[in-house]
């Protein structure tokens, strides 16, 4: 063996060494990797699960919040209904303190308008509407609309139908009943009409009806298509009579009909009483109301 044959075969020797070493380096350097990749992904595993952990706190921060801000609108609801409500009943206090108490009040021979008594206004009846028709009647103006309302519905359905006396004052009143004592004396005169409807016709907002055929007499007015049309009707219009036939307290006036307003005159009908009949302190519940359409 030459030199050369022997330093090729120590050569050769060699190679498994050097592939030894190199796997092993290369092993090495894997094993490395591996632990530096291994590492950065339980990094990201722990960022992932720190951002997780924050993410599901700021999520019962946001719940708390908005739970909070709920019962906060609930209050603030709350709050505004109470408001409304304040705010409804100054409302009412304000309508109620521009209706005068006394036009829903019961009136008899021991309680009576204070003969100062003049209502807040009062306005013309139509010509057309008064029998005779050159007599002046005038109404509360408020009233007016209603009384105008029914009697043109009436002269719709072709009822002889007019208003023979409305407002008077005191002192017309007072003229009127001497007149009747000294027709009928005074006796009969404190019975008649114009004593129980006395008060009533001072307020402004009551009327006596009769009609153009019986030439505006009141007596009879029963016995009229008219009244029946009135008995059927005039409680839309807010009127009822004030005296009805077969009443507890006083003589039937078929033809005096007073305003009280259509939701009273609607739920007197409802339950088949008279204005008398009721309770004052009821009836007093109804003057909000008194004017509403
Ligand atoms: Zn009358």
């Amino acid at each position: 063996m030459n030199d050369l044959s022997f330093s090729k075969q120590k050569g050769v020797a060699a190679i498994p060494m050097i592939l030894g070493i190199v796997a092993v380096v290369g092993l090495g350097i894997l094993f490395f990797q591996l632990n530096s990749v291994q590492n950065a992904f339980s990094g990201a595993v722990e960022k992932y699960n720190d951002a997780n952990t924050k993410l599901s706190l700021k999520e019962e921060e946001a719940r708390a919040l908005s739970e909070a801000l709920y019962s906060e609108q609930q209050k603030n609801a709350e709050l505004e209904d109470e408001l409304d409500d304040v705010e409804d009943e100054l409302d009412d206090l304000e309508k109620l303190s521009k209706i005068d108490s006394e036009l829903l009040q019961k009136y008899s021979k021991v309680y009576f308008l204070n003969e100062h008594y003049t209502p807040a206004s009062v306005i013309e009846i139509d010509k057309d509407l008064r029998y005779p028709e050159d007599k002046e009647l005038s109404i509360n103006k408020r009233v007016a609309p209603f009384l105008e309302g029914l009697l043109r519905k009436a002269k719709e359905d072709k009822v002889d139908l007019r208003v023979a006396s409305a407002y008077r004052s005191f002192d017309e009143q007072s003229t009127l009943k001497s007149g009747y004592s000294v027709t009928y004396g005074a006796g009969s005169a404190n019975a008649f009409s114009a004593d129980q409807g006395y008060s009533e016709h001072q307020l402004g907002t009551t009327v006596d009806f009769t009609t153009v055929a019986t030439k505006g007499a009141l007596d009879g007015f029963n016995s009229t298509a008219s009244y029946t049309w009135l008995l059927a009707n005039a409680y839309k219009y807010g009127f009822v009579l004030s005296y009805p036939e077969g009443n507890a307290y006083y003589v039937f006036e078929p033809w005096h009909w007073r305003f009280v307003g259509k939701d009273l005159a609607e739920d007197l009908r409802k339950k088949k009483i008279g204005f008398y009949d009721m309770d004052q302190r009821d009836i007093d519940k109804y003057l909000i109301k008194f004017f509403d359409k």
